[in-house]
């Protein structure tokens, strides 16, 4: 019983090694042969525009808070209008580990993660990435989304001229 074993034990490699040789090869030759990402695929991250060409990111520090590895850094200041920006943002890309906590995190869409894979590099400086690398010109994966006309009352727009947004209500005029 056991010399079948032991038999069995000793032809059993020969035979997976025969199989896979007859097997189409899964190697993709890269970087000649490109992958193609899906649409989810967790990239670089990059801060997008709002449909009027603004910055959506309003320096709420959310996706910084939410970084398990702090690698997200940034400045907040005020336009005149009351609108708040990052006067800078910076990611470091060497210690981000591409979790997309921050996208979830980000209230406005700024932040959001893009199929972009091909960005190694030799020197670790390289991958701090500025506020002029990260700010694309487009809305990323919502176009239409926006968030000032929701939530940035009295700034964006006057106080009740916002998309789904009543007017003020006195509340003596509800009065009996
Ligand atoms: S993807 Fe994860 S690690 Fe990278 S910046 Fe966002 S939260 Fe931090
Ligand atoms: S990217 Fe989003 S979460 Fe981060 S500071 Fe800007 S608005 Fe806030």
């Amino acid at each position: 019983m056991s010399l079948w074993r032991d038999i069995q034990g000793t032809l059993q490699p020969f035979w997976v090694t025969l199989r896979n040789m007859m097997r189409k090869p899964v190697t993709r030759q890269y970087p000649e042969e490109k992958t193609v990402p899906s649409f989810r695929y967790r990239g670089r991250l990059v801060l997008t525009r709002d449909p009027q060409g603004e910055e959506r990111c309003v320096a709420c520090h959310m996706c910084s808070a939410a970084c398990p590895v702090d690698c997200i850094s940034m400045q907040a200041a005020e336009a005149e209008d009351g609108r708040r920006y990052a006067a800078w943002f910076r990611i470091n890309f060497a210690r981000c580990i591409f979790c997309g906590l921050c996208t979830e995190a980000c209230p406005t869409l700024a932040i959001q993660m893009t199929t972009d894979y091909e960005f190694a590099k030799r020197d670790p400086l390289h991958f701090v990435y500025e506020k002029d690398d990260l700010l694309i010109h487009d809305g990323g994966k919502d176009l239409h989304y926006d968030f000032y006309r929701h939530a940035g009352i009295g700034v964006a727009n006057p106080r009740g001229k916002n998309a789904d947004e009543y007017g003020p209500v006195d509340p003596r005029s509800l009065l009996p």
